[in-house]
């Protein structure tokens, strides 16, 4: 191939970077018509593991998230693996009497969505995609340069093969190579806290229930997998998640118990344990002319409320709307005002969640005492007003 020519397979509609579980999505959603997509992924998808455990990262999945993931035909790859409904929610304050309880049947549904190991959904999504002709999948590739074209959008990747499309999305993920690579500013900050995971097997089953403790470091949070085990997702300084992190077993499960006031009793069991840095960003800008992004290479927010890779399927299903609609009515999909629509859509979404779930953080962080009987009397309050804590669960559910 010369240094100019591309391919004609590598000449395509779309060109997704990031396979992961957004960008993935995204490829299942653009599928139902003619576009050709090239879906290029950093790693390949992993296509089995070792039974002897779990993910350390999980998601909570949201019934609209569940819903999209129905449509597109990939839920039941997931349900022939495993997930596990929540159907209850406990949150409480480390620092008073507040504590609220969500319960699923008071507004008649079976569950307030479903915790899923992040292999198992994106093993799916490549189950789904192994069907799907107009994607091509491309991995492990390593991404060298990218040019932005008046039509269309060139990556070269670092053994030279060029591939181009009318449109590039970036769904590659906080760090975001093809953000970076556009110049694409955020605006955001460093929360000052790592979120700590693992799983465990408590002495008490958890009661398909999610369980949340707010304490003035950081959430830390029982989330439940089968068999009695839960998924733990502590958010915590820094250097308190690095000590966590050195303690042998014995001491960290001892640690977690106490931190979580035994609620579910000894901790039995522990799986591995990683550490991830929190940050808060948007994009100011999720488009340019041949050019979106889409999930966490556009926001990334607290994972208090497990809502990140909702919002980045939200996203995907609305970017995938959009170009569809464009496509029908022979639109080129890269146009800016084609991408507009899709911008526009989201932001007002996103910033929404964004908002609240920040707010929320330093609601809880706080030490002040005026708002921590504020939150308390809050919680208190709110598990009391029956049409507050129902507004609540219906937002949980993702309506
Ligand atoms: C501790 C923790 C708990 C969380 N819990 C929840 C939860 O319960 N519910 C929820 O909704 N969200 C949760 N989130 C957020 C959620 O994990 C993210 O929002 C989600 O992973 C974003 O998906 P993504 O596909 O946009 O990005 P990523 O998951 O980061 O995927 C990006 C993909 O792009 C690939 N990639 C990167 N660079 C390149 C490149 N140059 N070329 C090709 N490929 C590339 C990567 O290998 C990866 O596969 C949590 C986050 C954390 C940290």
């Amino acid at each position: 191939m010369t240094k100019n020519s591309v391919k004609a397979e590598n000449n395509v509609d779309v060109v997704i970077v990031g396979a992961g579980m957004v960008g993935a999505t995204l490829a299942c959603a653009l599928a139902p018509s003619n576009l050709h997509i090239a879906l290029l992924g950093a790693h390949c998808p992993q296509p089995s593991w070792a039974d002897d455990g779990y993910d350390i990262r999980v998601s909570a999945i949201t019934r609209t998230s569940q819903a999209l993931l129905q449509d597109l035909q990939i839920w039941p790859y997931i349900e022939a693996q495993r997930l596990s409904p929540y159907r209850e929610m406990h949150v409480w304050d480390a620092s008073g009497h507040g504590e609220v309880h969500f319960d699923s049947a008071e507004l008649g549904e079976p569950d307030l969505g479903h915790i899923i190991e992040n292999r198992v959904i994106l093993k799916a999504l490549h189950q789904r995609l192994a069907l799907l002709d107009n994607v091509r999948l491309l991995c492990p590739v390593v991404t060298k340069k990218l040019d932005i074209g008046e039509d269309r959008t060139r990556l070269t990747l670092a053994d030279e093969t060029q591939i181009q499309g009318k449109l590039m999305v970036a769904a590659d993920g906080g760090r975001s190579w093809v953000r970076q690579q556009a110049g694409m500013g955020v605006h955001g900050w460093d929360y000052d806290q790592s979120a700590l995971v693992t799983w465990v097997k408590t002495e008490r089953h958890h009661q398909e229930a999610a369980w949340q403790r707010f304490q003035p470091d950081g959430p830390l949070a029982f989330l439940p997998l089968t068999e009695g085990h839960s998924a733990i997702v502590w958010s915590t300084g820094h250097e308190h998640a690095k000590a966590l992190l050195a303690l042998d077993k014995a001491a960290f499960a001892e640690e977690l118990a106490t931190s979580f006031e035994d609620r579910l009793g000894k901790i039995e069991k522990i799986g591995p344990r990683a550490v991830f840095p929190l940050r808060y960003f948007e994009t100011l800008h999720y488009v340019q002319p041949r050019l979106a992004l889409v999930g966490d290479a556009a926001h990334m927010m607290h994972p208090l409320a497990g809502q990140g890779v909702n919002l980045g399927m939200a996203d995907a299903a609305s970017l995938a709307e959009v170009l569809l609609d464009a496509h029908h009515k022979h639109r080129d999909p890269g146009r800016y005002s084609v991408l507009r629509r899709y911008e526009r859509w989201r932001r007002a979404d996103n910033r929404a969640m964004l908002c609240s779930m920040d707010a929320f953080k330093l609601l809880f962080s706080s030490r002040s005492q005026a708002i921590r009987w504020l939150r308390n009397t809050g919680l208190n309050m709110t598990d009391r007003i029956t049409p507050l804590k129902h507004a609540l669960m219906q937002r949980a559910l993702g309506g």
